[in-house]
């Protein structure tokens, strides 16, 4: 998918840009889309080629980021700012592919991996002032690009039909695996149930919470904005909660073969929580907060069956470095999510430390 030179700056040059552009070179680390750095005599900009594999509807996609982009425009918050096409619209359908443009957001750093307690507990700071921010925002407005994005039973249901498929032979090799997924299947409702029935609100959930989706100010260490909205969608704060846990209250790597280096920590967990519980403030519901220690479990576990279901599948999704990468992707979620069986009830106490000082 490399794009010629020429292309590239004729595709720069169809934004409404303030300055010349001088040059436009690949940039950052993103595995999901192709993102250019633009220099100009003026500002720089980030361009970004979408993969429209990932999220075919380029449209929808683009709509759910203005709204949200927009409304935490309203409120003062630094976001994305969308440059728009010179002859309108917010992004490009070009024969090169569909394209847009962002102000540079400058002077920032970011973490790829959480190097300690207090960097993920901005992390924490940065998710719950994103929903504070949006807690006013109406997210029934938004479409749902990925269907059934972070809808654990249905998951589940792929899940076990890779299991029946078996399509590649590798089931009787790990049956121990499957067992685990097919033992908590009286669980994976929570959550859906609980959205369904009104008892958590619909929220804007992220959906890829990763540390460098987080920019910081390079000065002041706080975190400036939060980046990559490809996946916004209507959903619970749960889901963006649950799956920070997942990745980052974790000892070690998603794919650390050595499962005894694997562990959840509960000070990890407290950590989050606090950052996050401390920026969203009063808004997360008590519904929500007693459902917070099982939904980082619910998340642990939909993504260990999504590396398993995989495996089973021939590792048709998740790119995979040896032929049993996403069987030690599902264990390392397997020994997280037990664990976090075991610590419940400290975890729920972390929720209610944390809490104590709200009102009644
Ligand atoms: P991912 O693999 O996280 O899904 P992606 O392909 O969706 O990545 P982005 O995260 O949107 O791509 O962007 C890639 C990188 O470009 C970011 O990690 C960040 O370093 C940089 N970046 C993106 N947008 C901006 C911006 N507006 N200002 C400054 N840097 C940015
Ligand atoms: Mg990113
Ligand atoms: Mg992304």
């Amino acid at each position: 998918h490399a794009t010629d030179a020429r292309d590239l700056a004729r595709v720069a040059g169809s934004f409404a840009l303030r300055g010349d552009v001088q040059s436009v070179e690949p940039y950052g680390d993103g595995h999901i889309n192709t993102t250019y750095l633009v220099c100009t005599d003026g500002p720089r900009y980030i361009l970004q080629r979408m993969n429209t594999d990932v999220i075919p509807d380029t449209a929808a996609l683009m709509r759910n980021i203005e709204l949200v982009t927009g409304f935490l425009h309203a409120q003062g918050q630094e976001t994305l700012t969308l440059v728009p096409v010179r002859d309108g619209g917010s992004w490009l359908d070009d024969p090169t592919g569909a394209w847009r443009m962002y102000e540079f957001i400058e002077d920032t750093v970011s973490y790829n991996l959480v190097e300690d307690a207090d960097v993920f507990r901005r992390a924490g700071a940065a998710f719950g002032a994103f929903q504070r921010s949006l807690a006013a925002f109406d997210a029934s407005g938004l479409a749902e690009t990925i269907a059934h994005f972070h809808d654990t039973p249905s998951r589940f249901a792929d899940f076990q039909a890779a299991v029946t498929r078996d399509e590649v032979g590798r089931a009787a090799s790990c049956r121990r695996d499957i067992a685990f997924f097919m033992a908590h299947a009286d669980e994976y409702g929570t959550v859906t149930d609980a959205m369904r029935d009104g008892r958590v609100p619909l929220r804007v959930t992220h959906n890829d919470t990763k540390l460098n989706n987080i920019l910081i100010d390079a000065r002041t260490g706080r975190p400036r904005a939060i980046i990559d909205l490809d996946t916004v969608m209507p959903g619970s704060l749960l889901y963006d909660f649950g799956d920070s846990i997942r990745f980052g209250a974790s000892t070690a790597l998603e794919d650390e073969q050595d499962l005894s280096r694997v562990h959840f920590s509960l000070p990890l967990f407290r950590a989050y929580a606090a950052g996050f519980l401390g920026a969203a403030g009063d808004d997360v519901t008590d519904d929500e907060l007693e459902l917070m220690p099982l939904a980082a479990r619910l998340m642990t576990m939909e993504c260990g069956m999504r590396f398993l279901g995989d495996y089973l599948s021939g590792d048709a999704y998740f790119a995979t470095a040896y032929p049993e990468h996403n069987l030690v992707r599902a264990r390392t979620q397997i020994r997280l999510a037990q664990e976090m069986e075991e610590q419940a009830d400290a975890m729920a106490q972390a929720i209610h430390d944390v809490t104590a000082g709200r009102a009644a």
